[in-house]
């Protein structure tokens, strides 16, 4: 474990891409396979590899008891330590520090420990294990068996670029291994099938999910057609639900959402319709929530995540549909690299039925036919508008410029500073994170609306910093209420009921713009106009309709 743990230092070290991808590949290559596939997986910053349902079930206070009893330090002293690095794994190295009794300690060591407390039945099994992990290993190892457990490395060390280093380990090229990669949704599993020479039998099998094709994000239509080569694009609605993929063999079906995991149980409607399909296959789509040919309110969709049984009356209730906008799979053949055109084609020769529908679907040419579109599927409530390279096979990433997406604020609102929380990571030692409110007159009081990561300039941050530091009304430790006179502009994807708040209203994605000195509390905006956005563009049934089948394709 020391091995892996000087790994991440050297990589934390480097700001350079190029370093930490060869550090990583050097330690990578001297691995044996068991070894590989366990580093591979942790140094993507989780225990278990993402299509691995297992996880450990351990809260932030379990690792605090476990530090506890092992070093019969105070919580306070604790406390102070954990302000000092805000970080679970540099705390845990520096209390642990003389508390442990190192002994030399494998990766298959520590995974089997990781096995072990995620099987283990209830809070004190599990805390007696990880305390009996931490207390034989070196704080130098300590600290990153803690950050893999947190699921956070914070070494700078983006997936891609695990990936990147198991290409050059193994003198692959980096689309070989992402193609495995997205096949077996397991970089480990990419690993070792990279280490064996395994890679070109790589292929699709059901039941084994895939990774998702994802969009990069452009702001304006004009630089969607660009990035598309200004050519003709493929828009389709951004459907406002989740993502989900269905396999189908014979009468087993399943569904997987974003994450891989598998969603069968939740949506039994889609599963028994699967059933009925006639071929085997893969679909990708996304789940909305949707009676009388409205889509609901994402809020009601959110009822329906994550249930293991659904009742009769929820069914009834927020029924969903299947939104269907790519097929990967049918019948025994693999689709993704045919271009979406034929992969579209294809799945609309299936003639699919309710629940399953098909995603509405335009093509432009011109930015200003692109704005139109685009303001037409806003009008239709949704959230954006998806291009895609009709000519492209299907790839996962972010970075690929063959999907695109296409979201606009709709406003911003001017919100006033409630409370400001310490950072993590490169922003240590800053208050980074803000609580904003806007005001309810009718109550005459702020009611907070969301909460966001700055995203301001360092040095706007290290001066606010100061200037709240100064401006605390209570200090919570992690959390400090301060007194309401920062004015921020605030950009959001959509509005959210939320009983969270005293609003009533939570804000969804929101990024706090700029600091708006020019303005005080009392210009802030109102609950009333948060309310208003919220009726006309997200509130009640939202007037999408969806077309069941659509234009056949350019
Ligand atoms: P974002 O979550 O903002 O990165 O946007 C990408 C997500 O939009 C995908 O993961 C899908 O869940 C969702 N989405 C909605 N409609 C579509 C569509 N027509 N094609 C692809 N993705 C879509």
């Amino acid at each position: 474990m020391l091995g892996f743990a000087s790994t991440a230092d050297g990589i934390a070290n480097t700001s350079s891409k190029l370093e930490k991808t060869r550090l990583l590949a050097t330690y990578l290559r001297g691995l044996e396979a068991s070894d590989l596939r366990l580093a591979t997986t942790w140094m993507t910053g989780r225990p278990f590899s993402l299509n691995d349902p297992r996880t450990l079930q351990l809260g932030g206070s379990s690792m605090w008891k476990a530090v506890a009893g092992l070093t019969g330090a105070d919580p306070e002293e604790l406390g102070r330590v954990y302000l000092k690095h805000s970080d679970p794994g540099d705390w845990a190295e520096e209390v642990l520090a003389g508390h442990t009794r190192p002994e030399p300690t494998s990766l298959q060591e520590v995974g089997t420990a990781f096995a072990e407390i995620e099987a283990a039945n209830g809070a004190a099994p599990k805390l007696e294990r990880l305390t009996d992990l931490l207390g034989r290993l070196d704080p130098a190892a300590a600290k990153y068996v803690v950050k893999v457990m947190a699921n956070d490395l914070r070494i700078g060390l983006q997936e891609g670029l695990v990936e990147e280093a198991v290409a050059q380990a193994f003198e692959l090229p980096l689309a070989t291994v992402k193609r495995v990669h997205m096949l077996t949704g397991d970089l480990g599993e990419t690993a070792v099938r990279a280490q064996a020479g395994e890679t070109a039998a790589a292929s699709i099998e059901l039941f084994r999910p895939i990774r998702f094709m994802l969009a990069g994000a452009v702001p304006d239509a004009a630089e969607a057609l660009e990035r598309m080569g200004g050519k003709t694009v493929w828009t389709e609605e951004k459907y406002d639900g989740v993502r989900c993929q269905l396999h189908r063999s014979g009468d087993r079906v399943a569904l997987y959402s974003r994450d891989l995991r598998e969603t069968t149980a939740a949506f039994p409607e889609v599963v028994e319709a699967g059933r009925e399909l006639g071929h085997d296959l893969l679909i990708d789509g996304e789940i909305l929530a949707h009676r009388n040919g409205k889509v609901l309110r994402f809020f009601e969709l959110q009822r329906r995540l994550g249930r293991k049984v659904v009742a009769r009356k929820l069914l009834d209730e927020v029924p969903v549909v299947l939104v269907a906008f790519d097929l990967l799979y049918l019948d025994g053949e693999p689709l993704l690299d045919r271009p979406l055109r034929e992969r579209r084609r294809l799945l609309e020769e299936l003639h699919l039925e309710h629940p399953f529908l098909l995603a509405r679907f335009d093509n432009a040419s011109s930015a200003k036919e692109l704005d139109r579109i685009f303001g037409e599927t806003r009008e239709r409530g949704n959230e954006g508008l998806m291009m895609k390279n009709p000519e492209s096979p299907y790839t996962p990433g972010r970075r690929g410029l063959s999907w695109l997406k296409l979201k606009r604020p709709l406003a911003t609102l001017d919100c006033v500073v409630t409370a400001v929380e310490w950072g993590h990571g490169k922003r240590r030692g800053v208050l980074s994170d803000y609580t904003f409110a806007v005001r309810d007159e009718e109550n005459d009081r702020l009611v907070n609306v969301g909460k966001a990561y700055t995203g301001l300039t360092d040095a706007e941050i290290a001066t606010m910093t100061e200037y709240f530091l100064e401006h605390t009304l209570v200090d919570h430790g992690r959390v400090r209420l301060v007194e309401p006179d920062t004015v921020v502009e605030v950009a959001f994807d959509s509005i959210q009921r939320s009983a969270r708040h005293k609003s009533g209203f939570a804000l969804r994605f929101p990024r706090i713009v700029r600091l708006r000195d020019d303005k005080t509390q009392k210009d802030i905006d109102t609950l009333a106009t948060v309310e208003e956005l919220y009726e006309r563009f997200f509130g009640g049934e939202s007037q999408t309709e969806l077309v069941e089948v659509a234009e056949p394709g350019t």
